[in-house]
């Protein structure tokens, strides 16, 4: 066992972190003396790493992941009096992005073992829609923490029931399922990651939006652009010359610039690294964490998972008195320990609209799951340091 000394005690250890090196700040810097902050050449360097990377024909910059959520539902045709459903635990903007194209956006249940979209629960919400009429357009799954969906089994689903693909692969950039990289589209219309400061990799804040369609391609590139084109073939007016530029569609500055590429890029140098260290984290957590009624989300078997979040649930339900006691009591300790999440249409905002759901499972995960530090450059003693303190935590509480 790892020893720890007082001094060290008091350190913060965050639930996530971003790496950042040396390479990473030249990267940067040299962004910085070039002579393009915006619409410059790392961009679109970036962009073709990333469908390099996952194995997909396209990739398309955003400024934000939510940003490209936004756009991939308006490049998917998602309007007012749509339907689009997403899982019940998740980051809100898996859900907000549909609800911003003034489509109606309902939930699914979880799988209580891996709080991944539950593929029962999609088919049995399915064959009840059916019979009511209200088939959703567009699922946006998530691949939860970093473990891989079962696109296999979803995409019969989608094959039956007519229904479009948004992956939220926000936490899932480098994650397999089997031999296939989350990324490759192969089940799905597009995929989309996120590169804000605690995902995988970061760009600062950033986004991409990947797909194998060079139609949806270029409408997410003009979306994120203000509708705006300078490409003749895509012009209704052609051979105007090459003053020429044309507003096609309507769209929103939603870019992302060089600064953030270049960091992007930099660190897509390490995303190998990074997934090894996550993972022997992790591996390091399921040690010390024997003795203690809780358990660790499950990863599917042949999964690959980019363990963008480590997250435990407590084996014997806690009321709310309790959680706050135990998730307190460790962030006074200096372990930063968080919430991942509440069930989306428990929020106030989805409440208003008049959400029905209840989700069972993503209810019962709701009060019982608590979200332990995990990045690359975690420590074994900082490991040690919080599953120690969640272990004495639960026994204080609940004696
Ligand atoms: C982080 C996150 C997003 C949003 O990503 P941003 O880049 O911060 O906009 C969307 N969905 C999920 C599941 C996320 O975790």
């Amino acid at each position: 066992m790892p020893r720890t000394n007082s001094k060290k005690i008091t350190k913060v250890i965050p639930y996530s972190r971003q790496t950042i090196d040396q390479t990473d700040i030249e990267a940067v810097e040299s962004v910085l003396r070039s002579d393009f902050l915006t619409q410059g050449p790392v961009t679109p360097l970036f962009e073709e790493r990333i469908a390099h990377f996952c194995r997909s024909n396209f990739a398309v910059s955003f400024n934000s992941a939510t940003s490209a959520l936004h756009a991939a539902c308006l490049a998917l045709g998602v309007g007012k009096g749509d339907i689009v459903w997403t899982t019940a635990i998740s980051f809100v903007a898996s859900a907000n992005c549909a609800a911003l194209c003034g489509a109606e956006v309902d939930f699914v249940d979880v799988d209580p073992k891996t709080i991944n979209m539950s593929v029962e629960a999609l088919e049995e919400k399915l064959q009840s829609a059916e019979r009511m009429g209200c088939l959703p357009k567009v699922l946006i799954p998530v691949h939860f923490a970093g473990n891989p969906v079962n696109m296999e089994s979803l995409v019969k689903l989608k094959a039956k029931y007519g229904f479009q693909v948004i992956e939220d692969a926000s936490h899932a950039l480098g994650a397999k399922r089997g031999n296939e990289l989350v990324g490759s589209c192969k089940h799905s219309e597009i995929t989309v990651f996120s590169f804000h400061a605690v995902k995988v990799i970061t760009s600062g804040e950033g986004g991409m939006a990947v797909t194998n369609d060079p139609e949806l391609s270029n409408k997410l590139r003009l979306i994120c652009t203000h509708g705006v084109t300078r490409d003749p073939t895509s012009m209704q007016v052609k051979d105007r010359g090459a003053w020429y530029y044309e507003q096609s569609s309507i769209g929103f500055n939603y870019r992302m610039s060089e600064i953030h590429a270049a960091l992007g890029m930099s660190q897509m140098d390490k995303i190998d690294t990074f997934t090894k260290l996550r993972n022997a984290a992790a591996a390091k957590y399921d040690e010390f964490l024997t003795g203690i009624d809780v358990t660790p989300l499950s990863i599917d078997p042949g999964n690959l998972s980019s363990r963008h979040l480590f997250i435990i649930r407590f084996d014997t339900p806690l009321d709310e008195k309790q959680y706050e006691w135990i998730f307190s009591a460790m962030r006074a300790e200096n372990i930063l320990v968080n919430h991942h999440y509440i069930p989306i249409y428990r929020h106030p905002y989805y409440q208003r609209k008049g959400s029905q759901t209840n989700c069972t499972e993503a209810e019962k995960y709701f009060m019982n799951a608590l979200s332990l530090p995990l990045f690359p450059a975690i420590s074994e003693e900082e490991v040690y340091r919080s599953a120690n303190s969640l272990k004495t935590a639960v026994k204080t509480c609940l004696r």
